[in-house]
């Protein structure tokens, strides 16, 4: 077993370009919330690949889909129709609003599918730049890294490009002070993962479809994480606005998602608002795999599954819950948990500024704490320095949920 981690580790070494800070696990298999790693050990995973096996590990729902889809058709290319991606599309205008999809492979090609579309909303007006927030997260590639509101991902790759600019998260005046001539549209994440698991506010969001538009903008929403019933509605902006008043009109004008859409399949989709639909025509865009029955098939049972198990309840009740216990242990524990933060199952725990057991390492407090956990058999994930974000499966067991809790406990008290 040892000689399976020391040889993978090899691999790794001589021919993966070394652009991940990878943690000292080698992952050979799972089952529901738990992974195992090659010398056998169990982990409960909190993370499920940074919310995308929704459904948890090697479920047979997945499997089948792949199976049946795969003995039909795995891809023919955009240039035809299928069944499958036409079904997809209407379940999720179905589940947002009125409007039309396109079908990317990533998050980050879903953010730049809106880029795109903002860019022709605007171009016979001369207006191009897209304002985003202040420590937001919107993928690697080179329009990303622009729109992304943190340094780290654009130290090295200048220049970056053109026509992005950064204000402050939940700030609705410096949202409306930033607007220039050239503005034509605002992305926000509905709930900030990356930079820290911040949800917008419902003012927010109410106050930037309002701004947006006064001011003929379009309002982006990068669902990629936030989503696919994640806050426990199939939209965090749904979830976040609920029992607002005039909170049930809300809409975004596009709308990211990838993630959890294929469960641990690549699939990312964009929607834009009827009647932006249109804004890319024929010969404007596209993707070779993008919407491949394949990955449409294993989309569409992943909401079949999810809405028959009322799995966005659970997690819901459940996030509430483990919420709680956090909150519990920042109350018991103040000299390392500072709060929690986050909706649904999309939570941080913050630790608290100078943990003396942490002093000694240069690596961060989140990552010294994950690495903790891991030990104690749980996945979890940095966000920040100091930010350890719970991630789970949407199918997540409340016996699951007790014992992650009780592990992070665990670590919690042995942090003199
Ligand atoms: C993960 C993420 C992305 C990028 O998605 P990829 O599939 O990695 O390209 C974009 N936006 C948000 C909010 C994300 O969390």
């Amino acid at each position: 077993m040892r000689n399976d981690y020391e040889s993978i580790r090899e691999l790794f070494t001589k021919n993966v370009v070394p652009s991940y800070g990878r943690f000292e696990l080698v992952l050979s298999h799972g089952a529901g919330s738990y992974v195992f790693d090659v010398a056998g050990k169990r982990y409960l995973d909190l993370g499920s690949g940074i919310a995308v096996c929704c459904l948890g590990h090697a479920h047979p729902a997945i499997t089948e889909a792949l199976v049946e889809q795969s003995k039909k058709l795995i891809h023919v290319s955009n240039l035809y129709f299928t069944e499958p991606q036409g079904r997809l599309a209407s379940e999720l205008v179905k589940r947002i609003g009125a409007g039309k999809v396109f079908f990317s492979n990533s998050g980050a090609e879903a953010n730049e599918g809106l880029f795109k579309a903002a860019r022709k909303f605007g171009h016979d007006e001369g207006r191009f730049e897209i304002l985003t927030a202040v420590n937001s997260f919107h993928g690697r590639t080179m329009a990303g890294i622009a729109a992304t509101g943190q340094d780290k991902v654009k130290k090295g790759f200048e220049p970056i490009m053109a026509g992005f600019r950064h204000v402050p998260y939940n700030d609705l005046a410096a949202m409306r002070a930033a607007i220039s001539p050239a503005t034509v549209a605002i992305m926000i994440e509905g709930v900030q993962g990356e930079g820290g698991v911040t949800p917008a506010t419902p003012e927010y969001l109410l106050g930037l479809r309002a701004l947006c538009d006064e001011k003929k903008l379009l309002l982006l929403i990068d669902g990629v994480q936030c989503g696919h019933f994640r806050t426990g509605k199939f939209q965090s902006f749904q979830r976040i606005l609920e029992g607002v008043p005039g909170g049930e009109k809300f809409l975004p004008d596009g709308l990211s998602m990838a993630k959890s859409l294929g469960g641990g399949f690549p699939i990312g989709a964009f929607w834009l608002r009827e009647p932006f639909q249109d804004l890319l025509g024929a010969g404007t865009h596209g993707s070779t795999f993008g919407g491949t029955p394949l990955a449409c098939a294993v989309a569409l049972k992943i909401l079949e599954v999810i809405e028959a198990e009322k799995l966005a309840d659970s997690a819901r009740k459940l996030g509430a819950w483990m919420q709680s216990e956090l909150d519990r242990l920042a109350n018991d524990y103040p000299t390392v948990v500072k709060r929690s933060r986050g909706i649904g199952f999309m939570l941080g725990l913050e630790l608290a500024e100078k943990i003396p057991a942490f002093a000694a390492s240069e690596k961060t407090p989140a990552i010294q704490f994950v690495n903790r956990l891991h030990a104690a058999g749980v996945l979890t994930i940095p966000a920040g320095n100091q930010i350890v974000r719970l991630l789970p499966s949407l199918n997540l067991k409340p016996q699951e949920a007790g014992e992650g809790i009780s592990k992070i406990e665990e670590v919690v008290k042995s942090l003199p």
